[in-house]
């Protein structure tokens, strides 16, 4: 029978909720069984589409277009899986099934109630889950801080599922132990009142993921165990690491692997993790860099960086990295500093390679108009991924091709030269206001033209990438591009679409209408990222 394991956070948010369940995961695939993950989100927006990046983080799309947590992008890269709609809850998605259902009289008069009705829909998501994925563990990971009104009725789905199947659901908290600078002693006492919050939600944690800066020592474990009311060597210690990839290997020195499947009474004389951990001890070892620009504008919030928006074209860039020894140095330029200042733009030669990323509206396109024509007249490598397609389209036809007044609908409705247009069923969708889950979501086929050096990446002919968007290349500009040089090295069969341009003459000027960092994989990094790294450690 399948095997439920929720984990819910404490004290804090942001201390690796979302790769502690992508780690244990990965141990549970590694002794051989099959696993899925789940993440639940308590907010009420349907999903993450309509958030801003910048509050949210990147919106992660799945093969089937939905537009997810990161979390999500986590689980594909540490499992090597590809999920779908039925690993990602919203509390949007649960309580407009169940309005849907009550419409339909499907409840057959009864009276519809927040409990238990609310908990029994996320229960049944959580098991169609496990039935999909054909799952003997599925992890769930309960978004938000426990104590969070938010989430509330997520715990309570989780001890109502306990209360259904007792052998089979097993409860993990993820604490921070903070380590005051005044004091300089690592306290317990926010993880025990964690502990007694779960408590009170009827839930008793049977693991404690203790995260903090350093490890923790035994005199801290056997608090914890007193006050929690659970078993020492179910206290794992779970210090800062320089990198995510390193967690579960670090969580398999404390032996939480064997603790779970104890809990469960199962055994595994399995441990897969060789080539993982060869992984690891490259990504220690490193020292040639790769510097990698990526002129973007969602990290800029206040006087910090924020790296969330990015973070798959990060992994992307780091798997493609690791595979030729090299040690990635990503670097984040403002596409509106090129804009006010463009002396600046010289400093893109201190790069080997340029990335362009997605993104939405009018702010700072230009300046990344301008540093797309100084890559291609300085021979940088570029890689442009969506709007950096786009934005790489409309500076070839102003520069190229001559048609000065060249640009996309989505920033000038009226302009004649929209060398990039929105589709008309978009349109559509835009006039009624239809925004949330209507863009060209999720994969699609793309055949490549041979002899391109797209295909000299993929070394195959038919592929299939995750999109994003609602804008796409006019084909009434096709033909002048490709007379001026522009190569359309992947079509969209169904719907005759560019998905992808190079240009000639160039050591690495590739852009996808699609997003290829959603499928990079630590051990199997994109080929389209392996070939820009590659070119870009000959740079
Ligand atoms: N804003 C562009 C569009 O909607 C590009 C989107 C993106 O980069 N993901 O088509």
């Amino acid at each position: 029978m399948t095997k439920f394991i929720f984990v819910a956070g404490g004290v804090m948010s942001g201390i690796g909720k979302g790769i502690a369940v992508a780690s244990i995961g990965k141990i549970l695939k590694s002794k051989g069984f099959r696993v899925t993950a789940v993440k639940i989100d308590p907010y009420i927006n349907v999903d993450a589409g309509t958030m801003n990046p910048i509050e949210h983080g990147e919106v992660f799309v799945t093969d089937d277009g939905v537009e997810c947590d990161q979390d999500i992008g986590n689980y594909e890269r540490f499992l090597d899986d590809n999920l779908s709609s039925n690993n990602y809850i919203t509390t949007g998605r649960v309580y407009q099934a169940v309005i849907n259902r009550e419409r339909n009289l499907e409840y057959k008069g009864k009276c519809v109630e927040v409990v238990p009705d609310i908990p029994n829909e996320v229960i049944s998501r959580i098991k169609k889950a496990a039935k999909k994925n054909r799952a003997e563990f599925v992890l769930i990971e309960i978004g938000g801080t426990v104590g969070e009104y938010q989430n509330m009725l997520f715990l309570e789905a989780a001890r109502m599922l306990k209360l259904q199947r007792p052998l089979s659901v097993l409860f993990i908290l993820v604490s921070y132990l903070p380590i005051p600078k005044t004091i300089g002693e690592m306290k317990t006492k926010p993880t025990q009142y964690a502990a007694r919050t779960l408590n009170s939600a009827g839930i008793q944690p049977d693991i404690i993921l203790a995260r903090a800066s350093v490890a923790l020592d035994e005199s801290r474990k056997t608090k914890i165990s007193i006050f929690c009311n659970i078993s020492k060597k179910d206290v794992i210690s779970a210090p800062d690491i320089a990198s995510i990839y390193e967690v579960p290997i670090n969580f398999e020195k404390e032996n939480l692997g064997n603790r779970i499947l104890k809990k469960f009474n199962l055994t595994s004389q399995k441990n897969n993790l060789k080539d993982w951990k060869a992984l690891v001890k490259i990504i220690e070892q490193v020292e040639k860099p790769v510097k990698i620009g990526i002129v973007g504008k969602y990290f800029e919030t206040g006087k910090f960086t924020l790296i969330d928006s990015y973070i798959s074209i990060i992994e992307a860039i780091k798997h493609a990295c690791w595979f030729y020894k090299r040690k990635p140095e990503i670097h984040w330029l403002s596409s509106g500093n090129f804009e006010k200042n463009p002396q600046s733009l010289k400093e893109l030669k201190n790069y080997d390679g340029i990335i362009v990323p997605g993104g939405f509206g009018n702010r700072g396109v230009e300046g990344k108009i301008k540093a797309i024509e100084f890559c291609r007249k300085q021979k940088i490598p570029f890689l442009g991924l969506c709007l950096g397609m786009q934005l790489a389209v409309i500076e070839f036809a102003r520069n190229v091709c001559g048609l000065e007044k060249a640009n996309s609908a989505e920033f000038s409705k009226n302009c004649k030269e929209r060398v990039i247009d929105v589709m008309p069923e978009q349109k559509v969708l835009l006039k009624e206001k239809k925004y949330g889950g209507t863009m060209r979501l999720g994969s699609y086929k793309c055949e490549l033209k041979k002899g391109t050096k797209t295909w000299n990446a993929y070394k195959q002919l038919n592929i299939s990438e995750r999109h994003r968007h609602r804008y796409e290349l006019n084909n009434e500009f096709k033909d002048v591009l490709e007379t001026n040089g522009m190569i359309m090295s992947g079509i969209n069969p169904e719907k005759d679409l560019v998905e992808i341009i190079e240009i000639k003459d160039h050591v690495f000027f590739i852009a996808t209408q699609f997003h290829p960092e959603f499928k990079s994989r630590p051990l199997r990094p994109h080929p389209l990222f392996r070939e820009f790294i590659k070119v870009a450690v000959q740079h």
